[in-house]
């Protein structure tokens, strides 16, 4: 049998070198346009984020409560002890007025800032208190308030759709394995498990006055676990459910780890406790408006109305 090639036309090889040669070159260029380009956006977020943060630590100077000896005694030693465990560096601690339990931590370079919400004072007692504090001290001294501003850069590197998504999936991923980690510093800080575990509770269930409020509120929480629709939620958002951030932390509290931990951190604290009172000078019914002690006795459902289960789906009509 003859079996020839030779008819094959002189230029078609070279043709295909060149031709492969160029795909390659435009292939190998591009991504490094796109590889600078991206370190060039990070940059840009970077120092952007830079003078968000600097702008906002200048309005709290204005406009917070100055956390210190002189303004706010108390709390101050509050502080002063978590600093001592936590060992988080310089922190600048301010209070703010707004109608939320929340706090957060801030900040690129030193100090760091550390926000305070009123409600907080009102709600929460100084043990309660000393996990919300350890549990921001957590952000500072694991590096995630400027390691946010990095990772949250990347992840914010313009992409095709589904990169986009898979991106800022990641990225609220990491955001999550954080929360845990400071949640670990937090219990550290205040050294009971089961204040540490109130203050997570009164996040979401400030006014909780009796075990069965408690009771109430633990077993509508395990329900938002049990929802299927939760879960999927959870995976574009920067906070576990609470009630898994309860788990790990009853998990980690039983492991032998965090009892040396425990003890090494309470001997940084030098000299005596001081005696801290367990209300605040300050007057918190400037923090909801509310007159203190005359809400009226409401069930648990209807004073935290988010943590309600869903009513059934009604029976939609059909679209014309
Ligand atoms: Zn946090």
């Amino acid at each position: 049998m003859y079996r020839t090639r030779r008819y094959r036309y002189a230029n078609e090889r070279v043709v295909l070198f060149i031709t492969l040669f160029i795909a390659l070159s435009v292939i190998v260029l591009t991504s490094t346009v796109t590889f600078c380009l991206s370190g060039v956006f990070i940059l840009a977020m970077i120092v952007l984020s830079a003078g968000l943060i600097r702008s906002h630590h200048q309005y709290l100077i204005r406009n917070g409560i100055p956390v210190n000896t002189s303004q706010m005694p108390d709390l101050t030693s509050l502080v002063g002890i978590c600093q001592q465990k936590l060992q988080p560096g310089d922190i600048d601690v301010y209070l703010t007025q707004k109608n939320q339990m929340n706090a957060y931590a801030f900040g690129l370079g030193k100090p760091k800032v550390l926000v305070l919400y009123t409600p907080l004072l009102k709600f929460m007692n100084t043990s309660e208190l000393t996990f919300i504090i350890g549990h921001e001290m957590g952000h500072v001294a694991l590096g995630h308030t400027w390691l946010n501003t990095l990772v949250g850069g990347m992840a914010g590197i313009p992409a095709p759709f589904g990169a986009a998504i898979i991106l800022y999936a990641v990225f609220r991923w990491w955001n999550r394995m954080c929360e845990y980690s400071a949640d670990r510093a937090g219990l550290l800080a205040c050294g009971d498990l089961d204040q540490a575990v109130t203050a997570l509770v009164r996040l979401v269930a400030p006014d909780i006055r009796s075990q069965q409020d408690f009771n109430r509120v633990m077993m509508l929480l395990n329900t938002k676990d049990d929802r299927a629709s939760n879960r999927v939620a959870e995976v574009f958002q920067s906070h576990p459910m609470l009630i898994r951030r309860i788990n790990k932390l009853r998990d980690y509290a039983s492991t032998r780890e965090y009892q040396t931990l425990q003890v090494k951190v309470n001997q940084n604290v030098r000299g005596a406790l001081p005696q801290l009172v367990d209300k605040f000078d300050y007057d918190q019914s400037v923090a909801t408006g509310d007159p203190p002690g005359k809400e009226p006795e409401l069930p648990p459902e209807e004073r935290w109305p988010w943590l309600k289960p869903l009513e059934p789906p009604t029976v939609q009509s059909q679209k014309k």
